[in-house]
């Protein structure tokens, strides 16, 4: 058993980070003043080769395995979790199912694009009435002749407001159930779509969210993804890979209120002494470490599976979870550590506390991760593997 990273991983996490703070950095303060995405970021990432970091080079991707991935995510959500959500949907959730499931006349015009960031995805499964619920949800694609007859509302979808292209999760006969859900691509400008209202949050603020709404538009049948049927269980597959990614984009906003909170710890003086100095002080800063360290593990371990080919769904659930709800601890240990100026909005940390809420919510909350490993833990699959 070896805990390292090789030589390879080393350089790819110096690479990333190196790039992320020449391209990205600047851009953050603003960003955040605005709660407007620097949009151009999506052509930078695509000139750099930055997008479809795990999908083959012939699609533009990078060919890099999911360590590799969760490194980047990881060092994106270091530097700012608002502009790190959407870069890593363009290369994950928002283009996957393309990258699966469609035909190479569908790749050559959505996936190929999307790589070179000429064109922006945003995925929508989530709706008003439906969100852990997926096998509810009410957006209807009906097939009339060659074309499909998209009616209903999506909300919460990052990049909504920006987005070129959506692969929209609808229901294609309700009384199939669940088993009648598809995949469709949605282009931007097509009749009978709009986007709703922008949905402002409690943080990740440079992060896009929209509603959107479809109202007797019509999509090409060329535009759907896969069989018209057996949606659900891609979206699952999609979901399991997304979730090791936003744990390590989380674990990115963790790294850098550890880094701020130690860095305070040191130079802060209180009562003639540093408050690293106070047990009390101390002890968040060790907690801090220490479950930042059990994170990457979970979140390594998950890529790890992955990339050997291993069943990962269990493992992604955990690391997803646990990294997740630690996250949001050293987060507000962070602002604790900070004391009064930890609540101001002169200093980061309170933006990685309000960042760090989120993780817990999207790409399934905890509580359908808990329901999910307990599910399998059922199956007797308890193991170290
Ligand atoms: C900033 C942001 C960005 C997002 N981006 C996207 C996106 O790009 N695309 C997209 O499709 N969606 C997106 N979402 C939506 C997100 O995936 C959902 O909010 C999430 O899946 C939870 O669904 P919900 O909000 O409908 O909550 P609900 O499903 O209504 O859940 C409400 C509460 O009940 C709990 N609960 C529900 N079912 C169970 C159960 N069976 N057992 C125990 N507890 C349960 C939940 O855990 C939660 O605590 C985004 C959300 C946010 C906030």
């Amino acid at each position: 058993m070896d805990f390292s990273l090789d030589e390879e991983h080393k350089i790819y996490r110096e690479q990333f980070r190196k790039i992320f703070e020449k391209e990205v950095l600047p851009y953050v303060d603003e960003a955040e003043e605005k709660g407007e995405f620097p949009v151009h970021l999506f052509k930078r990432f695509g000139e750099l080769g930055l997008f479809g970091i795990t999908y083959p080079q012939e699609y533009g991707g990078a060919g890099l395995d999911m360590l590799a991935f969760v490194i980047y995510a990881e060092e994106l959500g270091r530097v700012n979790s608002g502009i790190a959500g959407p870069l890593i949907v363009q290369s994950s959730i928002g283009t996957e199912a393309i990258l699966h499931l469609g035909t190479e006349e569908q790749k050559d015009r959505f996936l190929k694009p999307a790589m070179r960031g000429e064109k922006i995805f945003a995925f929508a499964s989530t709706e008003p009435s439906a969100g852990s619920d997926l096998k509810n949800i009410r957006t209807i694609a009906r097939k009339k002749g060659d074309k499909y007859v998209v009616n209903g509302i999506k909300t919460l979808i990052t990049n909504g407001p920006v987005a070129d292209v959506i692969t929209l999760v609808a229901q294609t006969d309700f009384s199939k159930g669940y088993k009648g859900i598809g995949l469709f691509l949605v282009e931007k400008g097509t009749p009978g779509f709009k986007i709703g209202r922008v949905i402002k949050k409690l943080g990740n603020n440079p992060s896009p969210t929209a509603e959107l709404i479809f109202e007797d538009c019509e999509i090409p049948v060329e535009n759907r993804l896969g069989p018209e049927e057996g949606g659900f269980y891609s979206v699952m597959h999609l979901l399991n890979d997304g979730r090791i990614v936003v744990a390590a984009r989380a674990l990115g906003v963790a790294i850098a209120a550890y880094e701020a909170a130690y860095q305070y710890a040191q130079d802060r003086i209180a009562f003639g002494k540093k408050i690293y100095d106070f047990g009390e002080i101390r002890s968040k800063i060790v907690d801090m470490a220490v479950n930042i360290q059990a994170a990457r593990m979970l979140i390594y371990r998950a890529a790890w599976k992955k990339d050997r080919g291993m069943d990962y769904a269990k493992a992604a659930s955990m690391a997803k979870l646990f990294a997740t709800e630690a996250v949001e601890k050293i987060t507000r240990d962070a602002v604790q550590v900070f004391g009064g100026f930890g609540y101001s909005n002169e200093f980061d940390v309170e933006r990685y506390f309000r960042d760090a809420r989120l993780m817990t919510i999207i790409e399934g909350t905890s509580e359908i991760q808990r329901l999910i490993i307990g599910k399998r833990l059922v199956k007797h699959e308890f193991d170290l593997e």
